[in-house]
């Protein structure tokens, strides 16, 4: 469902941060990314959405590249695709419904989701998503009375009203506690079990990402340098 073909990213700056990496995964499967800040992870998922430009080689999201997009056709396929962030991205004024309903807004219409109505079956997905992380009773709270968990379950939820196909995820427990990233961590993970959602989860701390995903990639400086199961990995990825 996502085919990465020889995708590479130089900046400006010089910083090879993608040469030419080669990538392929199936529907349905969660794939965690590891390797050392630098190694290219961001830019990564980043080049898969086009918040960065690719340089060259392209990216399929089934039959569309999504390197040789007009901004409309762009537009169209990034709802396809849900991203988390590590810093959760939400609107602190507004409330968590309102943040979570966002998600059908897509990129272009984020700034102005709280003047917008939302058709009466996005909302009731929204309370069956904030159920289901266990935020019901925060819906009418803002964004800024609520801890670093329950933002990130609120990032998840908007990410996934946008009923994407692929879950773009960078470093979602990077501002967490030990035991809150666990959390975060099953519930992304079993989320996109339930839904049949193909994630990509850029992650740093290789001992969270053994304890949920079945693939790992390691990245070192922007070249693939390992793919496979967590127990085969190495010492030196
Ligand atoms: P990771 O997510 O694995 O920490 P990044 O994708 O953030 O890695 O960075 C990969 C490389 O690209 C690094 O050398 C970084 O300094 C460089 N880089 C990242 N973003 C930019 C940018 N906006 N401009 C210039 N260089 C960048
Ligand atoms: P960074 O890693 O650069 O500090 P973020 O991860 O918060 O920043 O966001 C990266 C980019 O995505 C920014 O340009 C931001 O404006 C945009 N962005 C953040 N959240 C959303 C969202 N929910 N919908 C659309 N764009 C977003």
């Amino acid at each position: 469902m996502l085919r990465l073909e020889k995708l590479t990213k130089t900046y400006p700056t010089g910083d090879m941060a993608l040469q030419a990496v080669d990538l392929e995964i199936p529907a349905g499967q969660i794939v965690a990314l590891i390797g050392p800040s630098g190694a290219g992870k961001s830019t990564l998922i980043r080049c898969i959405n086009r918040l960065v430009e690719p340089s060259s080689g392209a990216a399929w999201l089934d039959d569309v590249n999504l390197t040789r997009l007009s901004q409309a056709a762009l537009r169209r396929q990034r709802r396809r695709m849900g991203m988390i962030f590590q810093e959760y991205a939400l609107v602190e004024r507004l409330t968590v419904m309102e943040n979570v309903l966002s998600g059908r807004l897509g990129y272009v219409g984020f700034w102005r989701s709280f003047t917008r109505r939302f058709p009466q079956k996005d909302v009731d997905e929204a309370y069956r998503l904030l159920d289901r992380v266990g935020l019901l009773d925060m819906a009418d709270k803002r964004a800024d009375e609520l801890s670093g968990g329950q933002r990130q379950r609120v990032g998840i939820c908007r990410a996934l009203i946008q009923d994407p196909a692929l879950l773009l995820v960078d470093e979602p427990t990077a501002s967490l506690d030990p035991k809150t990233s666990r959390q975060i961590m099953r519930l992304i993970v079993e989320l996109c079990a339930e839904r049949g959602l193909a994630a990509i989860i850029n992650i740093h701390d290789v001992a969270l990402a053994q304890m949920f995903v079945n693939r790992v990639i390691g990245l070192q400086k922007g070249r693939v340098v390992f793919d496979g199961p967590p127990d085969a990995l190495t010492a030196e990825v």
